[in-house]
């Protein structure tokens, strides 16, 4: 089964056609499906028409917010509450192509878990958009490791399987593919349209991209240190440390070699500084050790994920 979820904030002139063209190609493609739209604290007409339209459509279901909480947690309601073993999130501006489900579905039955549609011929603005978000790309394929040409393109699909232990936050929609293959999953992407917006306004201005570069950082910590954060915080302070011990030398080398009086240097001031900064880091490092302990026994979670268990022959 597929469930397509769209994010909806606002987006009133688009949606009548938007529904009417899933319809379409979803009945093409033959398989059972779902339509969950979100709409997330819109303030025009959205969910009135959405609820004129679920009369018409049997397959259409509404989840809505009552304030606006933002796309990536407007995708998330709509995973949470789906029924499909294929999840397709796709724009509600009309800016993806509701045809290119058939390809994306095409592709995740060869064997993968995540296809990502790449908007190869983005329409959007270049300076405030398209340039920003290559560069944005570029950023994350290299430090996550998972080799995207576009990362922020709403359209993709996903086995249902592999978003099981994904918590979203911020912007984060766009990072589903690295959690993914960070557990195992395989991920590929394809070509997809793209089109200008038609109707309605753009919700993002340029704050999103503060919000993703501070994603990044999150994302690699994540990655690398959240089962051991006291490496990063402790390899810092130990850092500083370190460079506290040779200032230490170097000014006693200055004193009694060279006969140069401490206070004549900066030494001192560098000294005290990287010491307080070190040891503070460390102690920091062993907090955010705790929280992580934290984290996973209040909630029985293990830091690890299990993919099968086989022949374990469990008695009842
Ligand atoms: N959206 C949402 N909540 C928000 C902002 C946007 O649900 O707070 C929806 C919006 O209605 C649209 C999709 O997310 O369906 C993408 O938003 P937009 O077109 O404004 O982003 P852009 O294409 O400009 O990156
Ligand atoms: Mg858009």
């Amino acid at each position: 089964m597929i469930s397509v979820i769209i994010p909806i904030y606002n987006e009133e002139e688009n949606l009548t056609t938007l529904i009417t063209q899933l319809n379409g190609v979803l009945k093409d493609i033959g398989i059972s499906h779902e339509i969950i739209a979100v709409d997330d604290g819109s303030n025009d007409g959205s969910l009135n028409i959405l609820k004129n339209l679920v009369k018409k459509n049997k397959l259409l279901k509404i989840v809505t917010f009552k304030i606006n909480q933002g796309q990536t947690s407007a995708i998330m309601a709509g995973i949470e509450n789906s029924n499909g073993n294929i999840i397709i999130p796709i724009d509600g501006d009309l800016q993806n192509d509701p045809n290119d489900i058939k390809k994306l579905i095409e592709k995740l039955n060869k064997g993968y878990d995540v296809v990502s549609g790449w908007r190869k011929n983005r329409k959007d603005s270049f300076f405030s958009r398209t340039l920003v978000s290559m560069i944005a790309n570029w950023l994350i394929s290299k430090v996550s490791g998972v080799k995207l040409h576009d990362y922020g393109c709403t359209l993709k699909a996903y086995k249902k399987d592999i978003l099981k232990n994904i918590k979203l936050y911020g912007e984060m929609h766009r990072f589903i593919p690295i959690y993914a293959r960070w557990q195992g999953g395989k991920v590929t992407e394809i070509e997809v349209n793209h089109y200008p917006r038609l109707n309605g306004k753009s919700k993002y201005g340029l704050s999103r991209i503060f919000k993703v570069i501070l994603d990044i950082f999150v994302v690699t910590f994540l990655n690398k240190y959240f089962t051991k954060p006291i490496y990063i915080f402790g390899g810092f302070g130990l850092f500083l440390l370190l460079l506290c011990f040779f200032s230490i030398i170097c000014m006693l080398v200055l004193k009694f070699y060279y006969n140069l009086s401490m206070i004549q240097t900066p030494l001192p001031m560098v000294i005290v500084m990287t010491f307080v900064s070190g040891i503070l880091s460390i102690l920091m490092g062993l907090l955010a050790e705790i929280l992580v302990r934290t984290y996973y026994e209040s909630q029985n979670k293990p830091s690890y994920l299990i993919s099968q268990l086989i022949n374990f022959n469990k008695k009842k």
